[in-house]
């Protein structure tokens, strides 16, 4: 008898979903989020896994999820602690012979599921490869032969057929009858904060629903015909596809995305914006082979590089730059963006970790984690990676990225709309860079909350 966990992470949807799929082959099955402790710690960086906004879209992601589990006949556990620890006793108290999963490239997640491995060994575990466009056995190389540079993977890609999407799943084996769990339903290690939406707006709404809602009103309207001469405006709903967030939690997948731009293309239009946003999506696979492929090299200080980057960690900048407090009006206005909505447009992340890097002089991991903490999009692979490449310890071949705060303002808010709307308090604005006291100390601390 095929008793199985499906263990539901970054793949909150029905459509085009093969692990529930797989998962729906069973003659009982139990679907279960886990909700880890770890998360809501800061790690060395200082910096928590999941923040507010993050943590406030998930749970959207979790009930719209649990309300298309509930009608076709299943539901979505939730459960708080420790994954290893919960995912061990579900197994054992269940009985569980198969345990089905999206095949993710973190490493932490990796090791996980080695652990899982060692402690069940009698439970078959199943990771299904769904999160990238592609699937590692139709790559035209093995992954320890991933080009190093994006443009060969783009060369080399240009001729390998994106899969079609699977329809939605609209039946699911039943249940177990009783649920055996622990039901604390907000342990107190939980962020109990009501949530506060940025007065500025906000822009998101977790789940399936949502996400395929905003993928036929995008595609629907003229904007992807535009997309690449808009694509680097700091601000405007419409100037890129508002993906991220969804695709990052696996609301939709980026076959379904791939496949409404071509549908886009040969009912209306194909020309180099539209063949733009196949690009981006090409970055965000590349970012994931690449991390298969160099395993914990992405979170590491030298990265990719033969050389150690010359940058150290100083808290007081490091805490003027997380707070948008730095002499740089542009970079405090994204900085509060992204702190107060947990999104930021692409241009946006190029300046601030520009700065981070170059004009502040600190270790770009402080300023990866941080937006690990806030981002709403947040997704590892893509994250470090882009972190990588921005600090010149990544796959770019010309070595790092260092943006001229001063002309990218001129480019992208020559009358200031931008910082005026995220910039409150104008008197702050003239900080010097550090502070010292008499004898040349910073006066700061370390306070990032
Ligand atoms: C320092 C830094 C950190 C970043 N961290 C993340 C992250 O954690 N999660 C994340 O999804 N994106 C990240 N990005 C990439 C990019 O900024 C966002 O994907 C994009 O801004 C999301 O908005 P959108 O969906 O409108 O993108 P669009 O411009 O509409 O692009 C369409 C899709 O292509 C992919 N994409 C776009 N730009 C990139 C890129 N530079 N690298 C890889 N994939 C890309 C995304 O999946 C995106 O949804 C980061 C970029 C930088 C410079």
């Amino acid at each position: 008898m095929k008793r199985s966990l499906y263990f539901v992470t970054k793949d909150l949807r029905i459509n085009d979903n093969l692990a529930l799929k797989l998962a729906s082959d069973s003659e009982q099955l139990l679907c279960v989020f886990v909700v880890d402790k770890k998360w809501f710690k800061p790690s060395k960086y200082q910096s928590k896994a999941l923040g507010d906004n993050r943590w406030h879209f998930l749970q959207s992601c979790l009930s719209d999820f649990n309300r298309s589990l509930l009608a076709i006949g299943q539901q979505l556990h939730i459960v708080y602690g420790d994954s290893l620890s919960v995912l061990v006793d579900l197994c054992q108290q269940y009985q569980i012979t198969d345990l089905i999963k999206t095949r993710l490239p973190g490493t932490n997640e990796n090791r996980l599921m080695e652990s899982l491995a060692t402690h069940m060994p009698s439970v078959a575990i199943h990771q299904v490869e769904q999160f990238t466009l592609f699937e590692e056995s139709i790559l035209p190389f093995a992954i320890k032969e991933l080009p190093g540079s994006y443009s060969k993977f783009k060369k080399l890609m240009s001729n390998i057929i994106v899969p079609e999407p699977l329809s939605e799943i609209n039946s699911l084996p039943n249940m177990f009858n009783q649920w055996l769990a622990p039901t604390i339903n907000r342990p107190e290690w939980l962020n109990n904060k009501p949530y506060k939406e940025a007065q500025q707006g906000h822009y998101f709404d977790g789940g399936e629903h949502e996400a395929l809602e905003h993928l036929k009103s995008y595609f629907s309207s003229d904007a992807p015909l535009t997309y690449k001469e808009v694509r680097n405006e700091l601000d405007g709903f419409q100037n890129s596809t508002k993906l991220s967030p969804w695709l990052g939690y696996g609301c939709i997948s980026p076959r379904q995305v791939f496949h409404t731009l071509t549908q886009f293309e040969l009912q209306r239009e194909k020309n180099s914006s539209t063949q733009w946003i196949y690009a981006e999506l090409l970055w965000r696979e590349y970012f994931q082979w690449l991390h298969f492929k160099v395993g914990e090299k992405t979170y590491q200080f030298k990265g990719l590089a033969t050389s150690y980057p010359l940058t150290s960690f100083y808290p007081e900048r490091f805490t003027k730059w997380c707070l948008g407090l730095t002499p740089y009006p542009l970079v405090n206005a994204c900085m509060n963006e992204l702190r107060l909505t947990g999104y930021l447009s692409n241009r946006g992340r190029q300046i601030v970790a520009s700065c981070l890097v170059n004009e502040l002089s600190v270790d770009w991991r402080f300023g990866a984690a941080w937006f690990e903490e806030h981002l709403i999009d947040y997704d590892a692979a893509v994250n470090w990676g882009n972190w990588q490449y921005i600090a010149g310890v990544g796959v770019d071949p010309r070595g790092g990225r260092h943006f001229n705060i001063q002309k990218q303002t001129a480019l992208y808010d020559p009358d200031g709309l931008y910082q005026s709307k995220w910039i409150e308090d104008k008197a702050l604005l003239n900080e010097p860079l550090d502070s010292v006291d008499m004898a040349d100390w910073p006066l700061l601390n370390i306070n990032n909350g």
